[in-house]
């Protein structure tokens, strides 16, 4: 039981990591999170180093009526880690990343960075499928889901945890698993951070790389339902090794771009190979010459740095907004919606992204895990807002808006992928995860939190 922590004082001698005060040296630093558009003053920041310290926190918010808010990579996009005047629970120092090659297992912390996951698991060539952008948490990303390039080859994060150690809302710590929890278990996969603080996650891991194939292929933006177009229609024939994602961005200042092209607007096809260079190249070869593209970097690439690749055209402290949206289908008139809005946007760094869904992902039943949205889904689009700031975030925000609209009566719902939601109400909430879900969700809800008390997130009431 932990003892109750109601002055700051007893929560600093409860803790064996550290409590910084709006006025310390660190607090600035120790509120900012990826989002440069949110600017909050927590309370009281509890940079906790175990389960222990985490109940601590947990136990001086509920004493002194603060809300609490829970950081792991802090790259939630409504910037749901960090509450005005409440109490933020940061993971930061939960990093640590052990692997046991022989039994294919990790065991993360649960404030780990994508980055530090795939550098300790490729040590021994092994991987666990994850996000697009290395500086991404592994906790907010799990707990939504997770997918990334390995999800036709291996599924979401999600579809590859084997248990969590959790903190309860009530102080209590519990390992969930198919057999300790199972129902917690099934909540933790998908259902965000509602029912507790994640100190450790264990993943199965898979054999991957370290070497893989890289097939990027860019058409600028006046042709972008032609490359779309192509895309859609190569990707439909795909062996199974072949991973693909569209990406409508400005061509960043690579080595691998020509410096004529830096910054065009513009799609890039990408097709990442798994297995060996000539299956990747026989997949490649019609959608490339289809194509017909601007430049293309096709290259063998350590699979740490296809993690990296976008990492810069995401940079910390940019001004975000995003919205998501799943599609049944990409028909012509959904492709030319998008080559339409695509001129719209202000900043090079706003994006548009289409992921296909399928392969393992599409083998997982439905209510296997938690995760919002159907495993019959096709494809997943993210719009997203970056900007280096405010006022032209203000603008890409509405470029935002107004892309979803025009594409939402092709969505299958206005809920999406719930870690894309800048803003998630219940409604959206509802569309994503479905009746059932929901209601299973909110039933576990009661259960483990029945006051709500984490509720900085895409929130599940308590039935
Ligand atoms: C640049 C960028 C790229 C992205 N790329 C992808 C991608 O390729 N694939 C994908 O699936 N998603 C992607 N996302 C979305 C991403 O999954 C979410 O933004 C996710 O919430 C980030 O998690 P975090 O831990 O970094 O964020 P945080 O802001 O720290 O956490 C978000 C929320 O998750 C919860 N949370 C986090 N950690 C824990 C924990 N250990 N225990 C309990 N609750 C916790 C909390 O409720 C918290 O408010 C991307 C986001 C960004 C900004």
């Amino acid at each position: 039981m932990t003892r109750t922590t109601h002055t700051i004082d007893d929560l600093r001698d409860a803790m064996s990591g550290s409590v910084i005060l709006p006025g310390d040296a660190d607090y600035d630093e120790a509120r900012a999170i990826w989002n440069g558009d949110i600017d909050r003053r927590p309370a009281v920041i509890a940079r906790c180093a175990g389960p222990a310290d985490v109940a601590a926190a947990l136990s001086h918010a509920g004493a002194n009526g603060l809300e609490v808010a829970v950081r792991g990579g802090g790259h939630g996009y409504w910037g749901a880690a960090v509450p005005e005047r409440g109490l933020m629970i940061d993971l930061g120092l939960l990093d640590t990343v052990t692997v046991d090659p022989r039994a294919r297992r990790a065991r993360v912390g649960g404030g780990a960075k994508l980055a530090q996951l795939d550098a300790a698991t490729q040590e021994h060539g092994l991987a666990v499928p994850a996000g697009t952008v290395s500086h991404t948490g592994v906790g907010g990303l799990t707990l939504g889901g997770g997918f990334g390039w390995l999800t036709p080859l291996h599924g979401l994060s999600v579809d590859n945890l084997e248990s969590a150690e959790v903190v309860l809302a009530d102080g209590r710590c519990v390992r969930a698993s198919a057999t300790e929890h199972p129902d917690l278990f099934w909540a933790l996969r998908g259902g965000g951070g509602n029912f507790g603080v994640v100190t450790e996650f264990e993943f199965r891991l898979h054999e991957v790389g370290p070497i893989v194939h890289l097939g990027l292929m860019f058409v600028e933006q006046d042709r972008a339902a032609h490359a779309i177009r192509t895309a859609r229609d190569g990707f439909g024939a795909l062996p199974p090794g072949i991973s693909p994602g569209i990406a409508c961005i400005c061509a960043p200042p690579a080595p691998f771009v020509p410096e004529q092209h830096h910054f065009a607007p513009g799609v890039a096809v990408i097709m990442v190979g798994f297995g060996s260079a000539e299956e990747h190249a026989e997949a490649l070869g019609p959608v490339r010459e289809a194509l017909d593209p601007l430049f293309e970097a096709v290259m063998p690439i350590p699979y740490v740095a296809l993690q990296q690749m976008l990492d810069e055209g995401a940079f910390w402290g940019v001004h975000a907004y995003s919205k998501g949206l799943y599609l049944d289908a990409l028909p012509d008139e959904v492709v030319d919606v998008i080559a339409e809005r695509l001129p719209g946007r202000t900043s090079p760094l706003s994006e548009m992204l289409v992921f296909p869904f399928g392969g393992a992902f599409a083998e997982v039943a439905d209510d296997a895990t938690a995760f919002g949205g159907r495993r019959s889904m096709k494809y997943v689009v993210a719009i997203e807002a970056m900007a280096p700031d405010a006022e032209t975030l203000l603008r890409d925000r509405r470029w935002v808006r107004e892309t979803w609209d025009a594409l939402l009566p092709a969505a299958v719902g206005p809920g999406s992928y719930v870690n894309l939601m800048a803003e998630a109400d219940d409604g959206a909430l509802r569309s994503s995860y479905g009746a059932d879900k929901y209601e299973r969700l909110a039933r576990i809800k009661a259960e483990y939190d029945p006051q709500n008390v984490f509720r900085a997130n895409a929130n599940i009431k308590p039935a």
